[in-house]
C-alpha cells in the first residue's frame, strides 16, 4: 500500500532543525538577531529594496493599506478568488473592498475589469498572483499610474516568481508574502512586506508593535494605533534554513510542474473537459497545479474519491464575495460569473518540494480514473 499524498507539505531539513534548536537554547527566542538577518537576506534578493518581517501575511497587507493612509471612505479593488485574508484587510481598514472578475484563463484578477471599476473613490488595488503566476506586471503598473494608486501585491503565494527575469518583490509598490505553512518557503506562521522608503519602514516598524517608537535608553513614545505583529527568531531561524534552499524549491516545483503538463497536456482537456493551469515556466513558481473541473463533475465527489485513492486535493479558493460576511455588504450570485465558476470547480493537486514524478503520474492516473 502506498502512503497518503497530501496536496502540500513542508520540508524542514536538519540543519533548519538545528538552528532552531540553538535558538531555543540562546536565551533569546523572541525577535532579534535571526530577524533581523532574515530581512537583511530578504532585502538582498529584492534588489535592496527595504523589507520587513511579520508574524503573518495578512498582518503585512493591513500595515500597507496603513502605511498607504487608506481607510473610511476609500474604495480598494481585489478578486474574489483569493484567500478571504485578501479581502479581510480592506475591512480590517475600514474601507470598502470592491471586486474585479477574474481571467478565466490565469484566473487572476482580470485587469481590463479592474480598469472599469476604477471610481473617485478608489485608491488601491490588490492584485493576488493566484499559484504564484502573476498578473501582467507592466500593464498593472500603468493603470496605477494612470489613476495614481497604490498597489499592494498579494505575492503571498509567488516567492520565487518573477516578470521579464525580475523578481516579484525586487520593483513595484507594496509587495507582501506569507510564510504559512503551505507556501513555497515557510516560517510556519509569518510574512513579510517590500517597502519603498525610510519612511514607510519606520512607519511599519511602529504598526508591528503597538504604535511604539524608541529612543535612547528609556524613551518611549506611542503615536499611532498598532498591533503586535513581530517574527520571533525560531521562526525566523526556519524561515533563513527555508530561504537558502528558494532556488531549489522553485525549480523542484516547476519540473514537477512540467511531469504533469507532459502527462496531462496530450488530451486531458478535450478528453475530460477539464481545464489545466497557463503553461507558465518563464515566472511563475508553480505554488500551486490547479485544474478546473469540467460542469458534469462535483468537486466534492471528486476530492473524496481522490482521498479513497490516497491523494489529498485542495481547493482554493471559494469565492470571497459570496461568504455570509460579504453578502452582508451586498454582494451576491452571479456579480462575478467567472470567479464563481472557477470557485466551485477548481482543485489544486499535490504539489510540494518532497514529492516525486512517480506522485504526479500516481495522481495523473487517479485523476483520470475519477474523470472518466
Ligand atoms: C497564504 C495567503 C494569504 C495569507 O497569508 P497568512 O500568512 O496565512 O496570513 C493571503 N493571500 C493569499 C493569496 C495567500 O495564499
Amino acid at each position: 500500500m502506498n502512503e497518503f499524498l497530501p496536496f502540500s507539505k513542508p520540508t524542514i531539513d536538519e540543519v533548519t532543525i538545528a538552528a532552531v534548536a540553538e535558538v531555543l537554547r540562546s536565551g533569546w527566542i523572541t525577535s532579534g538577531p535571526k530577524v533581523l538577518e532574515f530581512e537583511k537576506q530578504l532585502s538582498a534578493y529584492f534588489g535592496g529594496r527595504p523589507v520587513r518581517t511579520f508574524n503573518s501575511g495578512t498582518c503585512t497587507m493591513e500595515i500597507a493599506l496603513r502605511i498607504a493612509g487608506i481607510g473610511s471612505g476609500d474604495e480598494v479593488i481585489t478578486t474574489p478568488i483569493s484567500w478571504v485574508a485578501t479581502a479581510n484587510v480592506i475591512l480590517e481598514v475600514g474601507a470598502k473592498p470592491v471586486f474585479a472578475d477574474i481571467d478565466p484563463v490565469t484566473r487572476n484578477i482580470d485587469l481590463d475589469k479592474v480598469e472599469a471599476a476604477i471610481t473617485t473613490k478608489t485608491r488601491a488595488i490588490i492584485p493576488v498572483y493566484l499559484a504564484g503566476n502573476p498578473v501582467d506586471m507592466d500593464k498593472l503598473y500603468a493603470i496605477a499610474k494612470k489613476y495614481n494608486l497604490r498597489i499592494i501585491e498579494d505575492a503571498a503565494q509567488a516567492i520565487g516568481s518573477t516578470w521579464k527575469g525580475r523578481a516579484i518583490g525586487s520593483f513595484g509598490d507594496f509587495v507582501s508574502f506569507s510564510f504559512q505553512a503551505n507556501k513555497n518557503i515557510t516560517t510556519s506562521e509569518g510574512g513579510c512586506l517590500v517597502l519603498n522608503n525610510n519612511e514607510e519602514v519606520m512607519l511599519a516598524e511602529k504598526y508591528r508593535l503597538q504604535g511604539v517608537t524608541r529612543s535612547g535608553w528609556d524613551g518611549i513614545e506611542v503615536d499611532v494605533l498598532g498591533g503586535k505583529y513581530n517574527m520571533t527568531d525560531i521562526a525566523a531561524a526556519i524561515g533563513l534554513g527555508q530561504f537558502s534552499k528558494l532556488n531549489d524549491i522553485t525549480i523542484k516545483r516547476r519540473k514537477l510542474a512540467r511531469h504533469y503538463f507532459a502527462i496531462l497536456g496530450n488530451g486531458f482537456e478535450k478528453h475530460t473537459g477539464a481545464q489545466l493551469p497557463v503553461e507558465n515556466f518563464e515566472n511563475s513558481n508553480w505554488h500551486l497545479f490547479q485544474v478546473v473541473l469540467p460542469d458534469r463533475i462535483s468537486r466534492a465527489d471528486f476530492m473524496s474519491k481522490m482521498k479513497d485513492r490516497k491523494i489529498g486535493v485542495g481547493f482554493h479558493y471559494a469565492p470571497i464575495h459570496l461568504f455570509k460576511m460579504y453578502r452582508a455588504l451586498g454582494f451576491k450570485e452571479g456579480m462575478f460569473p467567472i470567479a464563481e465558476r472557477v470557485g466551485r470547480q477548481i482543485v489544486s493537486l499535490p504539489m510540494f518540494y518532497s514529492m516525486n514524478e512517480g506522485d504526479v503520474e500516481h495522481t495523473c492516473e487517479a485523476m483520470l480514473e475519477v474523470l472518466r
